[in-house]
């Protein structure tokens, strides 16, 4: 009798250390599975990596790249490399999908795994030319689907043959990076000065070419005169806007920083953003003017503000940009008040006809905002921002330059010659 007990015993514990066996197996499957797949070797596993167009970007079964040099280069930091040199590209972040790695599957499947980015791979070549060898970024993104058509940053490198590495090159400065903004900031307090100051659209702002603030003198850009609120974006007056700031404080400025978008980071298909700051300061005190103006300390990331355009062209509701173009639920966020977005729309259309020169945009329902951002070293960094009012062409792009010179004579003709690209499309 007490064999068959040890024998039971024994049978028992076979068991447990079976089910423990298969318990540890599905928990390493579930945390190591992708690295299995990823490292099998059998490389006729890999996918195919595309833009919107079908055009090939990577066959990553081949480890090869795009055919075309260009392509290469202007697609590099969507794109990614087989090193991971890049964390914002699709071969890094993709790697499941490409793999058509699957947990109840592993990498079972009968066709050769495909992903396609949301990006027009020739989108971004012009945007890489426009750029012609400037530090920057270019961004398009559809404002009703949140589809990034366009996302270019330079100085970039061709991934099949690295050679001379240029600094920065790894760094996708449309979305890791940021920036003093310049006047492109003055949309955050315009947004705040619209839903705070009562009688905004009764008062009238004087402009003599600068303003004391705090016994220190606040320069203008030019001698405004009397202007209304329309008038002084326009202008991008920053006795203006000074005035705005003095009224609104500190807190204001910031909670609408916040509100807006600016100073948290985003996640974009699991990435994360750079989060930019604005700082504190007194009432009184001239850098409160200057940070309102999008100097002082302010850092903006380019993202941020795509994001900020792209839900005043959408009516306020912003849905949340994506790179990836396979089976997405919308997202959306709530920035601003219907109304807000469309007096802010109106306004960014009038600083077209009455400041910037319809001229300048050919046959382009463009609504934008400007900005010439001292870094303090003597040179600018190079802002335009904006959207298309167009239903067709549901379009918001941010362009940046570093130490680009004049926002709309430098950014301003590189949207003018992508966006007139993406609208022929
Ligand atoms: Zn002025």
């Amino acid at each position: 009798m007490k064999k068959v007990k040890n024998r039971g015993a024994f049978v028992l514990l076979i068991a447990l250390f079976c089910v423990l066996g298969l318990s540890l197996y599905c928990a390493r499957y579930v945390m190591h599975g992708r690295e299995w797949a990823s490292f099998a070797g059998g490389g006729t596993t890999m996918g195919l990596l595309y833009d919107r167009n079908e055009v090939l970007l990577a066959d990553a079964g081949a480890g090869t790249y795009s055919e075309d040099y260009t392509t290469r280069v202007a697609n590099f930091h969507v794109t990614g490399d087989y090193i991971g040199n890049v964390g914002t590209g699709a071969l890094t972040r993709l790697n499941d999908h490409l793999t058509g790695f699957n947990l109840l599957t592993g990498t079972y499947h009968t066709e050769t795994p495909k992903a396609h980015l949301t990006v027009d791979a020739a989108l971004n070549n012009e945007a890489y030319a426009a750029l012609a060898g400037r530090n920057g970024s270019v961004q398009i993104v559809n404002y009703k689907t949140g589809e990034l058509l366009c996302m270019v940053s330079s100085p970039s490198i061709d991934p099949a043959n690295p050679g001379n590495i240029p600094d920065g090159a790894y760094l996708n400065r449309a979305i890791s990076a940021t920036y003093v903004p310049g006047s492109v900031f003055k949309l955050v307090t315009l947004a705040a000065a619209l839903e705070t100051i009562n009688d905004i659209y009764d008062r009238t702002f004087y402009c003599g070419g600068s303003v004391m603030v705090g016994g220190d003198k606040l320069n203008c850009t030019g001698v405004h005169g009397n202007q209304t609120i329309e008038q002084a974006l326009a202008n991008s007056c920053n006795c203006a806007f000074s005035e705005l700031a003095q009224t609104l404080g500190t807190d204001v400025i910031q909670a609408y920083a916040k509100k807006l978008g600016i100073t948290d980071s985003h996640a974009l298909d699991g990435m994360y953003t750079a989060a930019g700051s604005i700082d504190a300061h007194e009432v009184g005190n001239i850098n409160l003017s200057w940070s309102a103006i999008g100097q002082s300390t302010d850092l903006v990331c380019p993202n941020s503000m795509l994001r900020l355009v792209s839900a005043i062209g959408n009516g306020g509701t912003l849905v949340e940009p994506t790179l990836v173009g396979h089976g997405r639920r919308l997202k959306t966020t709530k920035l601003l008040d219907a109304e807000t977005a469309e007096k802010m729309a109106s306004m960014m259309n009038y600083n077209v006809q009455y400041a910037y020169g319809a001229g300048s945009f050919p046959g382009l329902s463009i609504c934008a905002k400007t900005g010439t951002a001292e870094v303090g070293d003597g040179t600018d960094h190079a802002w335009f921002v904006g959207f298309l009012d167009d239903e067709e062409h549901p379009y918001a792009f941010v362009v940046q330059v570093e130490r680009g010179g004049g926002g709309l004579s430098v950014a301003g003709a590189i949207a003018n010659r992508v966006l007139q690209q993406a609208v022929a499309n």
